[in-house]
């Protein structure tokens, strides 16, 4: 069995340590141990003061090797892979730094420079699905809570805060009056094994593929630490240089003047002593974004309030765990003035499908809870399959009764770019097609979605008067910043969904959507869903009609 305590504290192990991991990295894979033990035989590793570490290492299965790559954040792997001899691997040992190795943190009292980053421009790829950081992170939270106590309060940073579609780390924020207490007793209730790195003021918790990590710090270093973690690197490193041009310096805790730390309430304070407007958090990784912020040229984002209903989500009629009823509940509690309730069709492969024989039944039941609910207004609608010719899987007749019908392509039936295209541009002839659902059907981390011409689509789309989705679920993400973009500047209608399946996750899947759009610069003037339920009413008429 292998036995590693979970605490780093000795840089010549992990240096061994490093080798090992580097080796399963360059790898790309997981690699035999026996494939670790002949690199470190062949630099000659397997004798001297590490051997009793090897001793151990050498019961590690490669699973193994790769659940100790997982324990590490993934700044420290930043450190592991620097070269052998530099001196900056002996910061190994620090576990604070280790936390912080990601941010280029100066360690100004110890003397140290800035720690080994690549460029400012280099991607940092994404790891972590949102919906699955999300989760980790909502759990670390009541994990953390019952083991020191719940803290002022949370924040999400990193790549959850800006919504990274995939995430290159998992961190949140806890606002405490006593940091190092606050962590010293989450490190002494926490099984040690669930520990990845503990520092005096934060820590890692082991999770797949990336640790959670989490800082604690005092209310008076919110602002400048909500801008430090959310990142990204290359962002913070230009508000280093924008403050240090303004005889400023801006460092995790506080940003410094002439005559010590200037008084910050928030966020928004630090963009102000820096004559900057607020940037948006999913702006903040574009190039030019802080030239562009100078200038006074960023653009009115959509927000989550601008959205007054929902177009697309499922209920027990297909594949969905609530009833009509429960999702309009769910969307009546958000504030929503309308919903569109919209199953999936019968060749649809979901787990569940509505039947052509229960289309009757569910309007009926539509209109009882539309007695029940009169101040939230509900579309009939349906999520068809595009099938292999372009066509639906629904007969016009069913389609005519309904208020919206959105049109999905779940099923590439191994079709090329063209094809795919194609079957997109027949179904948006049809005059009863609303809507386009996650138009690259991809899958964050699972499946990058179709590679197709897009400008045609969004050009056909804004033709046609059919609207392009943004769909928020954690599973499609789609479409995402680049080609949201692109549709809204070729002129089509963009709308943001949930495609929700359960009723209390209605209003998360939104704001994952309405991040999407902020990501991709969208206003509320380029989303149909922004506007009241007789100007979705008339989008879809004016197609109906032929009056696009
Ligand atoms: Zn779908
Ligand atoms: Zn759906």
């Amino acid at each position: 069995m292998a036995v590693w305590t979970g605490r780093l504290t000795d840089a010549r192990q992990l240096e061994v340590l490093a080798l090992a991991i580097r080796r399963v990295l360059e790898q790309r894979s997981r690699a035999p141990w026996s494939d670790v033990r002949g690199a470190l035989q062949e630099q000659d590793l397997l004798s001297g003061p590490a051997a009793d570490l090897l001793d151990r290492l050498r019961h590690l299965d490669h699973d193994e090797v790769a659940a100790v790559r997982r324990r590490l954040p993934s700044g420290a792997r930043t450190l592991l892979l620097a070269p052998a001899d530099d001196p900056l691997r002996d910061r190994l040992a620090d576990e604070d730094l280790m936390l912080d190795a990601d941010l280029d943190r100066v360690v100004d009292q110890a003397g140290w420079g800035p720690l080994p980053v690549t460029s400012p421009d280099a991607i940092v790829e994404g790891v972590v699905p949102l919906g699955r950081a999300w989760m980790q992170a909502s759990q670390v939270k009541a994990e953390l809570t019952a083991a020191a106590g719940a803290p002022e309060a949370w924040h999400l940073v990193g790549g959850l805060r800006r919504s990274d579609p995939m995430t290159p780390d998992v961190a949140v924020l806890a606002v405490t009056d006593d940091p190092q207490a606050w962590i010293g007793r989450a490190v002494a209730a926490l099984h040690a094994d669930t520990i990845a790195v503990a520092g005096s003021c934060g820590l890692a918790i082991a999770a797949d593929p990336e640790p959670v990590v989490v800082h604690a710090v005092r209310q008076d270093a919110v602002p400048t630490s909500l801008l430090w973690y959310t990142g990204p690197r290359a962002h913070v490193q230009e508000m280093r240089l924008q403050s240090a041009a303004r005889g400023l310096a801006l460092n995790r805790y506080s940003l410094l003047g002439a005559d010590g730390p200037l008084a910050l309430t928030e966020e928004a304070d630090v963009y102000r002593h820096l004559d900057l407007p607020v940037i948006p958090v999913e702006l903040r990784g574009r190039r030019g974004v802080i030239e562009s912020a100078r200038e006074g040229t960023l653009p009115e984002l959509i927000e989550m309030h601008d959205i007054q209903g929902d177009l697309h989500m499922h209920t027990v009629y297909s594949d969905g765990r609530d009833s009509v009823a429960g999702m309009v509940h769910a969307a009546r509690a958000l504030g929503y003035r309308y919903v569109a309730i919209t199953d999936h069709s019968p060749s649809a492969k979901a787990s569940r499908v509505l039947t052509l024989d229960r289309v009757e039944q569910q309007a009926e039941e539509i209109a009882a809870v539309r007695a029940l609910v009169p101040d939230v207004t509900i579309l009939h609608g349906i999520e068809c399959d595009i099938l292999p010719d372009g066509h639906l899987d629904v007969p016009d007749d069913v389609l005519e009764r309904l208020d919206v019908v959105l049109a999905s392509l779940h099923d590439g039936a191994g079709h090329g770019p063209e094809r795919l295209l194609e079957r997109y541009l027949t179904v948006m002839r049809h005059p009863l097609v609303n809507v386009i659902t996650h138009p690259a059907n991809r899958s964050p981390g699972r499946t990058p979605g179709y590679v197709l011409a897009f400008a045609r689509l969004f050009e056909y789309a804004a033709r046609t008067g059919t609207a392009i989705e943004i769909d928020g679920a954690p599973g499609h993400l789609d479409l995402d910043a680049p080609l949201a973009e692109q549709a809204a500047s070729i002129g089509a209608m963009l709308v943001i969904n949930s495609d929700c399946h359960v009723a209390e996750r209605l209003g998360r899947q939104m704001q994952f959507g309405v991040a999407l759009a902020r990501r991709a610069a969208l206003t509320a003037g380029q989303v149909l869903n922004t506007r009241d339920v007789d100007g979705v009413r008339r989008f879809v008429a004016a197609k109906r009609t032929g009056r696009v």
